[in-house]
């Protein structure tokens, strides 16, 4: 199991302020022995240098085993999504980050492609960028969510399920978790519940996705979608349901609520949104867990071909095959093995950054 050690990284942790402002934000390296570090920018009152290190790791693992020419990175801005400083935080930010040209940033909670196009518009080193300036736009176009549902079609062969007429709940319906439960009602699934930081809305005989998205999009939260049952944000995780999705903030599924988890299969949508105890728990009761950097590597695969100047096509063939592949691999091994399907994922990714790495001049 990698912990978090030094062993592959983190190569830079860097902490960013601004005089006269109250612009705080970290940047983390974790490795780039495979090519340039890539991932999102969180914006969020809460975020840590801790938890970007961590996201920074799965970025190192996630486009290792997807075989981009990337390493791992990552970035916090310390604010309110909603901040109307918004825009100046990320101008700031992306003269910052000028010279570090190690990392290429992309979106995350908090951020979008408005805010690509801000870094684009200061530096030109950005990924997930409108469709108007060139870009792909991951969310819009609902990569990472159409991976998810990819790799749900494996995925069920290994749980014992049928895809179609699966139940489905989505913890978080942002930019992720709104594309997972359209790809996936697509392929005949049912979403029963969906929640948000407002709350979550339930209904076992299916909520209809189009309506909800329309209603999380013009009112702010799925607690307005009237034909269903108002419940918790913490209820999610306890419904009967086959496939549950986390897509929003980290160590939602923890020990304390492992056990009481009802679904056959899940998605990790969200990057690290399960502790490794949790993982355990979930493993001993034959609840099969697909890790972050396995199941939700569609944006990054998106923003791996934006940058390389591929077509949108081709972004959505390499993120079907890439997924579909890595999930039929690492759900094998688990099997075979008797272990995690986190640790069977583990070793193939850390495999070949290891290699990688020992091209690289050493100290
Ligand atoms: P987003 O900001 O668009 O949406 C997050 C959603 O989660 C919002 O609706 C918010 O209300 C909800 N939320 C936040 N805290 C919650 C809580 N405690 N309970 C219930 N809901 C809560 O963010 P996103 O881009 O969809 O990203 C979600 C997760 O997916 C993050 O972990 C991110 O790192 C990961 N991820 C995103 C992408 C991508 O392409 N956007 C790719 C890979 C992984």
């Amino acid at each position: 199991m990698i912990k978090h050690i030094q062993e592959i990284g983190p190569s830079k942790v860097i902490q960013l302020y601004f005089p006269v402002s109250d612009f705080h934000a970290i940047v983390v390296v974790d490795n780039t022995a495979l090519g340039p570090s890539i991932g999102g920018v969180r914006v969020s009152r809460n975020v840590t240098v801790e938890e970007v290190k961590r996201l920074a790791r799965t970025m190192t693992l996630k486009t290792s085993i997807a075989g981009l020419p990337h390493g791992g990175g990552k970035a916090g801005i310390i604010a309110d999504p909603q901040d109307p400083k918004k825009e100046l935080y990320f101008r700031i930010f992306s003269q910052a980050i000028k010279d570090l040209t190690d990392y290429i940033p992309g979106p995350d909670m908090g951020s979008d492609e408005e805010c690509m196009a801000w870094i684009h518009d200061e530096i030109g080193r950005v990924a997930g960028l409108p469709e108007e300036i060139g870009g792909l736009p991951l969310d819009k176009l609902g990569a990472t969510g159409f991976g998810l549902a990819e790799c749900a079609e494996i995925a069920c062969n290994y749980a014992n399920l049928e895809l179609n007429g699966a139940k489905v709940a989505v913890q978080g319906f942002g930019s992720v978790g709104k594309a997972a439960a359209s790809f996936l009602s697509e392929k005949g699934c049912v979403l029963i519940a969906a929640s948000d930081t407002k709350g979550c809305i339930f209904n076992a005989n299916g909520i209809d996705v189009k309506d909800l998205i329309d209603i999380k999009e013009n009112t702010g939260s799925v607690i307005n979608y009237t034909k269903g049952v108002l419940k918790s944000s913490e209820e999610i995780f306890s419904f009967e349901c086959d496939i549950l999705i986390p897509a929003a903030t980290p160590d939602v599924i923890h020990k304390g609520n492992a056990e009481n988890i009802k679904a056959k299969l899940i998605l990790q949508g969200a990057n690290i949104p399960a502790t490794l105890e949790a993982e355990e728990i979930l493993h001993k009761k034959n609840v099969l867990s697909v890790p972050d950097f396995i199941a939700n590597a569609g944006g990054v695969i998106m923003a791996a071909a934006e940058y390389a100047k591929k077509s949108e096509d081709e972004a959505f063939n390499a993120i079907s095959e890439k997924i579909k592949k890595n999930t039929k691999v690492i759900l094998e091994n688990t099997f075979q093995e008797g272990i995690l399907p986190r640790q069977a994922a583990e070793k193939i990714a850390k495999e070949r950054v290891l290699k990688a790495m020992s091209y690289k001049k050493t100290l």
